[in-house]
């Protein structure tokens, strides 16, 4: 019997899929084989092979199965379930569903009628008969991802934490490589899209009429509504007077990103700034009715020294694209023009407007690209592929998607969220707390002109900052990031052995790369012992192709 490792059972046209859940989830596992024993077997797409020996058996699918019978149940197909709730999560469900209740020839462990979840046992022998297509789910999350009200879960990293907690109950011990470096729960990148420059290049267009609209009345409106302070309202007001002189030359120009940025970050953290490679291109293929202000006054030509003290700082400066997303030609030259600047040879892309469609991973990694960063909402926060993980969005080979949650004019403008700090400080909680649970990244972006007047967004961003430095956390640029899920994919683990005070865990490790960075550790789960408490070892991986891991006071059966 092979104690510990997962099988799964699925359709050829899963596999995919299935190979990018397990790269999140980062735990021992093979496509099942006839004849082979498992611990847990995970059945999806195809007819439950039989008999269902393993000790956990999850068998995932909306439609009826032959196993079905023998289980005692019968399946009523149920179409839009919005969610279900299992173990304190509401998880929202995208595809179809069956509802299950008892055919009668069973009387013990059978649903009381419409559970989308049954959980049945018979002697050693478990059985999870969820009605929903789990590598469905994840497809639609890595693809289409989830509608604005559901931002605030992060859905796939949920489905990971079921499975993990369905095993550990069954009383099987689990290894992986949790999400998160050795001493850290979380990492936090910080980034910044560079939409503007000054304020003096803009002349008087509407964006400048915009500002001087919102610091001159717009301030006093926000603070008869109580979200702003009369000093902010005098800042703004300063501001807007100081703009004939700005244009002068006699004043300082109030958006001077760079300078902000380098301030508010301090010594110690590193951000990625997202620069423009072409001015005055409106780019192709933009469908809003308000496409024409998608072109930017400024381009990389006019930040190169900016860009190269940036690097030399250790500050990452990457792609803001116009036209790579739906472009390969265009993608080249985008990135030509920033890599020829900053010489460096990885190099990220976050789209303009965030456009996005599913062939724009495949066409990015053609173009050059390392990672992209669009993954994420305009007019909402939290959890568009409902993970806070890197992954290789389906289709890519090697290019990576860094999820964005949190964007500062998607929590604060009038026709977005609209937030007032204190309820956006609630939000920002929220996504922090899921974050810290289930590891992963949290990506922050605060754009070029949030700390400047009119915004004034300077404030929020600081003690947001001071929360995430009170964690337990690893702040990283875009690239460091991208690097060390690399680093932890390169790692695969192999069916562990368990001898009651250690666990030998083996190791195969294909990164060929700089082992620069924080170090991903290895992570032993105990099943609850006694009264449902849920243990884990970490030990850092330094090497090797085994790990023994000591299970100290912990005994495993
Ligand atoms: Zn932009």
């Amino acid at each position: 019997v092979r104690d510990t490792v997962i099988g799964v059972a699925c359709a050829e046209h899963e596999q995919a899929v299935v190979q990018e859940f397990f790269e999140l989830f980062k735990t021992p596992w093979e496509l099942w084989q006839p004849d082979t024993a498992y611990a847990v077997l995970i059945v999806s797409g195809k007819s439950a092979p039989r008999p269902l020996d393993a000790e956990l058996s999850i068998v995932f699918g909306a439609r009826a199965q032959q196993v079905d019978g023998a289980l005692g149940l019968d399946a009523t197909p149920s179409h839009d379930v919005p969610a279900v709730e299992l173990r304190g999560f509401d998880v929202p469900i995208y595809g179809d569903c069956a509802r299950f209740s008892a055919n009668g020839s069973r009387s013990t462990g059978a649903p009381t009628g419409g559970e989308i979840v049954v959980e049945l046992t018979a002697g050693r022998l478990s059985t999870i008969r969820c009605g929903y297509d789990l590598f469905s789910e994840v497809e639609f999350l890595l693809t289409t991802g989830q509608p604005a009200e559901n931002a605030h879960i992060a859905t796939l990293d949920i489905h990971i934490d079921l499975l993990r907690t369905w095993i550990l109950e069954a009383g099987i011990p689990l290894v992986e490589v949790p999400p998160a470096p050795a001493g850290a729960d979380f990492l936090v990148c910080l980034t910044h899209d560079i939409d503007f420059l000054d304020i003096k290049r803009e002349g008087l267009d509407r964006t400048v009429l915009g500002f001087l609209y919102r610091a001159l009345i717009g301030s006093f409106v926000e603070l008869a509504a109580g979200r702003s302070s009369w000093s902010r309202v005098a800042r703004n007001w300063k501001a807007a007077a100081a703009l004939p002189f700005v244009h002068l030359g006699l004043a300082r120009d109030p958006w001077s990103p760079f300078e902000h940025y380098l301030a508010a970050e301090g010594d110690d953290l590193r951000s990625t700034f997202f620069v423009i490679p072409f001015r005055d291109r409106v780019g192709m293929h933009v469908t809003s009715p308000v496409a024409s202000r998608r072109s930017v006054r400024y381009d990389i030509d006019d930040v190169g020294e900016w860009a190269r003290r940036l690097v030399e700082l250790g500050f990452e400066v990457a792609v803001h694209g116009i036209d790579s997303w739906c472009s390969e030609a265009q993608g080249r030259e985008e990135l030509g023009r920033i890599s020829a600047i900053t010489g460096s040879e990885e190099i990220g892309v976050r789209m303009h407007w965030l456009c996005y469609e599913e062939a724009a991973p495949a066409r990015l990694e053609a173009a050059g690209y390392a990672y992209d960063s669009s993954s994420g909402y305009n007019d909402a926060v939290g959890f568009k592929a409902g993970t806070s993980q890197a992954f290789r969005p389906l289709g890519a080979m090697r290019l990576l998607e860094l999820p964005l949650h949190i964007q500062d004019t998607a929590l604060f403008f009038p026709k977005r969220l609209h937030l007032s700090e204190d309820e956006a400080a609630v939000r920002c909680q929220a996504i922090l707390r899921s974050v810290e649970k289930q590891g992963g990244v949290l990506t922050i972006l605060w754009h070029e002109r949030s700390l400047a007047p009119e915004r004034q967004w300077g404030e929020f961003y600081g003690r947001l900052l001071e929360t995430l430095r009170g964690r337990s956390t690893w702040f990283g640029t875009a690239g460091d990031i991208v690097r060390w899920f690399r680093r932890r994919r390169a790692l695969t683990l192999g069916e562990p052995a368990f001898d009651g005070r250690s666990v030998l865990v083996p190791v195969h490790d294909s990164h060929d790369g700089s082992t620069e960075g924080p170090t991903p550790c290895i992570r032993v789960h105990l099943p609850g012992i006694g009264n449902g408490r849920r243990e884990h070892i970490d030990v850092p991986y330094t090497g090797g192709e085994t790990m023994t891991i000591d299970l100290g006071r912990e005994r495993v059966a």
